[in-house]
């Protein structure tokens, strides 16, 4: 259970859905050499891969190349089924940080042989949030600084604004296919700059307006040996 700071409590999420949107930055879907869709693409992620500030991200076995992806989280707060765009943000309770870790060589596998991404996506600790949960009445989301550093250096830096599909839009798609619970959480896809993860790595990673949030890198068979 992952429990973040809100307003002046806590905020404990337990989504009954984590849903990703792929390729919603132009310029992240070019270096997966994809074009940009023309309806918003989204998979499922667990919510038994969430961890929060403190816990490890776990550099699977099973994968040879696990990436980072930062991505602006919405957070459900009313339950949405069809719900049309402009009355979008009546069903936000706020906003977090999340990072939509890959294991890109088990996604580059199943994307060639048409299979689910759930494999490459879903591992547990593949969803790390925080730093707090911020309020919908506290934020504007059209245009926030987002970027991520590995070990101090750089890697992503983008602004929410670049988002091919916005928020409001993304709740009318996703409600219109499957009904948004409170608790549920939107990642709203990443911009350009992933790139793998080590066994030892430290991420920082920030959203303007809701914080940084830093989270250490660890191989599972450091752990088990
Ligand atoms: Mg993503």
């Amino acid at each position: 259970m992952v429990r973040l700071p809100y307003l002046d409590g806590f905020y404990e999420l337990h989504p009954t859905k984590i849903v990703a949107l792929a390729k919603n930055y132009v310029e992240h879907a070019r270096e997966m050499e994809s074009d940009v869709p023309d309806k918003p693409v989204f998979f499922l992620k667990p919510p038994s891969a969430l961890i929060g500030p403190g816990e490890l991200i776990v550099l699977p076995r099973m994968s040879r190349g696990v990436d980072h992806e930062v991505e602006l989280a919405v957070i459900i707060g009313r339950r949405a089924k069809r719900v049309p765009a402009e009355k979008a943000f009546d069903h936000v309770l706020g906003y977090t940080v999340l990072l939509d870790i890959t294991a890109r060589d088990l996604q580059a596998e199943a994307r060639e042989k048409g299979l689910p991404w759930s494999i490459a996506k879903g591992f547990d600790t593949f969803a790390p949030v925080g730093p707090r949960v911020v309020d919908r009445r506290e934020l504007r989301i059209d245009d926030l600084e987002i970027g991520l550093k590995v070990n101090g250096e750089l890697r992503q830096l983008g602004r929410t604004s670049e988002m091919v599909f916005k928020v409001p839009q993304l709740i009318e798609y996703i409600s219109s296919v499957m009904t948004l619970e409170p608790g549920d959480v939107i990642a709203t896809g990443t911009p350009a700059g992933i790139s793998p993860l080590r066994h030892g790595d430290r991420i920082e990673a920030w959203i303007e307006g809701i914080g940084k949030v830093e989270f250490d890198v660890m191989g599972e068979d450091s752990i088990l040996c």
